[in-house]
């Protein structure tokens, strides 16, 4: 963890909080909101120009920026779909993607540096879990992607490196701060989050109360497929998870969306689709609406799953679709920059060994995969 213990973490902090902590400073109560509006635009603490010069260098002293640095860029020639590494104080790396489709610009964030849920298709997951990312550090994902892009981010989806709900409460304190109209001011209702599953998670969460959207990595339909790919299924099985989501849309009424990659020989069969439709009207009846996001497999060097090819994927979302679910294929993004989710950091680790900083431009398609 980064040594937050004589300096205060700033950007972790609500505008109500900084009012409180610039009176402790004798500094009027607007202080806060014109440091918190500094922070969103992408100021350091230097940078505060409303603020006096001394009180600038009292933060300097007193108070730790924990807003990422980027530390390598890849930008895709074909679709602009940017791979940011970005770097914290402690020169930990997490990945954040910024993604760009006609309503608007959307950034995948990370929340933890590494993960260990142990799914077995997933790069993340490969050096278990370091830390757990600080509220201010997931937001300074946003922060920093925003500020070199040069645009407003208009969506987040919580589908980066780590396991959100295994860093509950920095990740609801994150949502605070990212909804705040002084800031950013992201609606909640243009923020998803997705999780593996945990059931006992989902309940704090349903309480809450927010209106995000929630997607659950689901990838099987029985516990013993489930359980080959997912390890937390065995904590928590299909219908503790199943239960656990019907009881949380049946609170927030927000729709339902399960997310499911599709492993060649391993789920991807027309039988597997019929049962992944029959599971979910069992826990989701009539017209509940469910939503099925159907993901190809991103292949890990490390790993030795395969994805479908393209007509496979295809016809398993045409089954689910025959079978009156509602179901896409996800559209790939930045192809020429497809490591997935994960992979950059792990790169990175393999190949340099130490944080250094680049930008460049993927224009050979070096990297592309076929799958
Ligand atoms: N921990 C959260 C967020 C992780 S990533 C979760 O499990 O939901 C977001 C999605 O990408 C998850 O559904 C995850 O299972 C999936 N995923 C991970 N690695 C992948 C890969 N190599 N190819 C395709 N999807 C992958």
């Amino acid at each position: 963890m980064p040594d937050t213990t004589e300096k205060t973490d700033l950007c972790s902090l609500t505008v109500p909080e900084l009012e409180a902590y610039f009176a402790s400073l004798g500094e009027p109560k607007y202080r806060a909101k014109q440091f918190f509006s500094a922070i969103a635009r992408g100021e350091r603490f230097s940078g505060i120009t409303t603020f006096p010069l001394s009180l600038r260098a009292r933060l300097e002293e007193t108070a730790q920026y924990l807003v990422p640095e980027i530390a390598e860029k890849q930008v895709s020639a074909l679709d602009g779909t940017t791979k940011y590494l970005m770097r914290m104080a402690d020169g930990e790396e997490v990945e954040s993607v910024l993604m760009l489709y006609e309503h608007g610009a959307s950034l995948c964030v990370s929340s933890q540096v590494g993960c260990r849920m142990g799914c077995r298709f997933c790069a993340s997951t490969i050096g278990g879990r370091i830390r757990d990312l600080l509220p201010s550090e997931i937001y300074g994902q946003v922060i920093a992607a925003g500020r070199d892009a040069g645009r407003r981010i208009d969506g987040i989806v919580m589908m980066g490196i780590g396991e959100p709900l295994d860093n509950l409460a920095n990740v609801l304190r994150f949502l605070t701060l990212v909804s705040a109209p002084e800031g950013l001011n992201i609606g909640l209702r243009h923020i998803s989050l997705s999780t593996c599953g945990l059931a006992d998670r989902i309940e704090e969460l349903k309480r809450a109360d927010l209106p995000i959207t929630l997607s659950i990595s689901l990838h099987a339909s029985t516990d013993e497929r489930r359980s080959a790919v997912m390890p937390v299924n065995d904590r928590y099985p299909l219908d503790t998870l199943l239960s656990a989501c019907r009881d949380y849309f049946a609170a927030t009424g927000r729709r339902i969306s399960f997310e499911y990659t599709l492993l060649r020989g391993e789920n991807d069969s027309e039988e597997d689709a019929r049962r992944l439709a029959r599971l979910l009207r069992r826990y989701f009846p009539g017209s509940t609406p469910v939503h099925i996001n159907l993901i190809r497999l991103n292949p890990v060097r490390e790993r030795d799953y395969r994805s479908p090819d393209d007509a496979a994927a295809k016809a398993f979302c045409e089954a689910l679709c025959r079978m009156g679910m509602n179901a896409t294929l996800r559209r790939r993004l930045g192809p020429d920059i497809n490591a997935a989710c994960g992979q950059l950091r792990r790169s990175r680790i393999k190949e340099t060994g130490s944080p250094h900083t680049t930008e460049r431009t993927v224009t050979d398609y070096a990297n592309i995969r076929n799958d």
